[in-house]
């Protein structure tokens, strides 16, 4: 008896086996990494000048000055108060008589008139008629000055 041709079996064991899901979606289709944008190598970093420490100790200190401000003082045949910029301090001034133009203009005049015997010497010894320098009594500075005659 002719034996009855095999069946036929269906087998699967020669079929590839479907991929799994992870490998289907495996790494190389998740998409480009994105590398984050923000890590901790290229975090900012201030720069030294702008740091608050830079302003703790290291800032100048501020001093205040009182700055006088005064009118313009008449320097004449007294003494005046003023404040003198050397030792910025208010002083009063000292007075030095200096021979000017009108000692000796007042001489001319004298020696003109006749007064040839010493008398036209008289007006070097009149303060009134010398030119007068302001200084300051501490530090000798010139504060301002007095002239009988300017030109
Ligand atoms: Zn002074």
């Amino acid at each position: 008896m002719a034996s009855a041709p095999p069946l036929e079996t269906w087998e699967f064991v020669g079929l590839p086996q479907p991929p799994s899901y992870e490998e289907a979606v495996g790494p190389q289709c998740q998409g480009p990494v994105l590398t984050p944008a923000y890590n901790k190598d290229t975090q900012y970093h201030f720069p030294t000048e702008y740091q608050p420490t830079a302003y703790s100790t290291t800032s100048p200190i501020v001093s205040v000055q009182t700055i006088y401000v005064q009118p313009s003082v008449m320097f004449g045949n007294v003494p005046v108060q003023t404040h003198c910029p050397t030792c910025a301090q208010v002083v009063i001034t000292r007075l030095e008589h200096t021979c000017g133009i009108m000692p000796w203009l007042t001489c001319a005049g004298l020696f003109i008139f006749g007064c040839i015997y010493g008398c036209c010497l008289i007006p070097f010894c009149l303060n009134d008629l010398k030119d007068v320098t302001h200084r300051c009594p501490n530090c000798n500075n010139i504060l301002g000055k007095h002239k009988r005659l300017s030109f």
